[in-house]
């Protein structure tokens, strides 16, 4: 794995930028002004921040620098949707995606480089883990896509009212569906989507955070604790315990009966439902009595099902079902009066499933992924 690389300014919270200034025996009024050039200006380097005094602006620097993640790679596709592939300061790679639509833009963003939990038809995981990303580079990603945004943006989209200050663009959705199972990374994580959530900070509304998990049990009660509105959810993509071990290794460790009893108490402890996604796969889990089957298991629970035809990937032989079948399985769980959507899928020709474009431009081949699941599984399951 790759040397640890040094936080940087953009996972400090705003609310402790106060006491830094404290500690650099600055007047109070100079957080206001440092989280005001980060978070309302989109800083790109302390250079930017000019309402500070040239010499504080080289003290952060240098304590605290403000690391971009810089686009290697921005492919746009034809429906709007775009994918940023953004080199690290050690120059590992992270995958984002833009996903435009009425009103409101969606991010998807990454939280590990690659994922240890194998699960069969995810590109993530395909080549093991290599590292977390830490709290300021899971904020970095979202702060390019800001820049991008901004690059992007009219006199029109940024100027609400005449006269007021343009708020610059920024994501109004961050989904954590990218590379890598957020609850393997936990602090970093619900750092970052705190600093994304704050209001001084990029003032995400927490109903607009969806977390996803694969299914890590030691995460779904963890989070219950938090007293936080975000959404999660739950990897499911098999009807029963036979089926799920084959395609997702985490299920040996804590399978559906468990799993699905910790989203009842995630539910009961914090009045939110949880979103089963489901992978459709061709002949494998997508017949009517998969679906059947789906209606026993989630029957008796508040929740909604999200369904996601597969986008077929190198390595797993699984094809994704065609239209009508995805829209019979819909059907048999709306009859069953399931809160069911289906996912479209946005950004075929630019890879945007999960993993596919880092994988593409894969340069490591590294595969540490049974040492990283004895380590998830001991040091993470109390
Ligand atoms: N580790 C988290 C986030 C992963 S990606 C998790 O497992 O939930 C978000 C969703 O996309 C997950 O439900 C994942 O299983 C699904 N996914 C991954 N690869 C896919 C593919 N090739 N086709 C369809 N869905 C996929």
């Amino acid at each position: 794995m790759s040397q640890p690389v040094t936080p940087s300014a953009w996972g400090i919270l705003p609310s402790e930028w106060l006491s830094i200034c404290q500690e650099l025996q600055q007047p109070v009024f100079r957080a206001k002004q440092i989280v005001t050039g980060l978070y309302q200006d989109f800083a790109e380097s302390w250079e930017n921040v000019t309402t500070l005094p040239a010499e504080l602006r080289k003290t952060l620097g240098g304590r605290f620098p403000l690391n971009p993640l810089t686009p290697v790679e921005n492919s746009a596709s034809e429906d709007g949707v775009r994918k940023l592939l953004l080199a690290c300061a050690d120059g590992e790679r992270v995958e984002t995606v833009i996903i435009p639509s009425k009103g409101r833009t969606t991010q998807c963003i990454s939280t590990q480089i690659g994922c240890a939990l194998g699960c069969a038809f995810c590109a993530s995981g395909s080549q093991g883990l290599l590292r977390d990303l830490n709290a300021g580079e899971i904020v970095a990603e979202v702060m390019a896509v800001c820049h991008v945004l901004r690059a992007d943006a009219t006199p029109e989209t940024t100027s609400p009212r005449p006269g007021a200050k343009p708020a610059l663009p920024r994501p109004g959705n961050i989904v954590v569906m990218g590379m890598g199972e957020p609850f393997a990374n936990y602090d970093n994580v619900m750092r970052a989507l705190r600093i994304l959530n704050h209001q001084q900070g990029l003032n995400i509304g927490a109903r607009h955070i969806t977390i996803s998990t694969c299914g890590l049990v030691p995460g779904i009660r963890r989070l219950a604790e938090e007293g936080l509105q975000f959404e999660l959810s739950v990897s499911l993509h098999a009807p029963d315990d036979e089926l799920r071990n084959r395609i997702m290794p985490v299920n040996r460790r804590w399978p559906i009966k468990e799993l699905l009893e910790t989203c009842r108490e995630y539910t009961a402890k914090t009045g939110r439902l949880v979103t089963f996604e489901y992978t459709l796969i061709k002949n494998f889990n997508d017949r009517p009595e998969h679906a059947a089957r789906l209606i026993r298991l989630l029957r008796q629970m508040s929740c909604k099902v999200n369904l996601i035809p597969l986008s077929p990937i190198a390595g797993f032989d699984g094809r994704r079902p065609n239209h009508n079948d995805c829209l019979a399985f819909l059907d048999l769980l709306l009859k069953a009066k399931i809160n069911t959507t289906m996912r479209r899928s946005r950004g075929k020709d630019v890879n945007a499933a999960c993993g596919q474009l880092r994988l593409r431009s894969q340069i490591h081949s590294v595969n540490n992924r049974e040492k990283k699941y004895a380590e998830i599984f001991t040091a993470r399951s109390t």
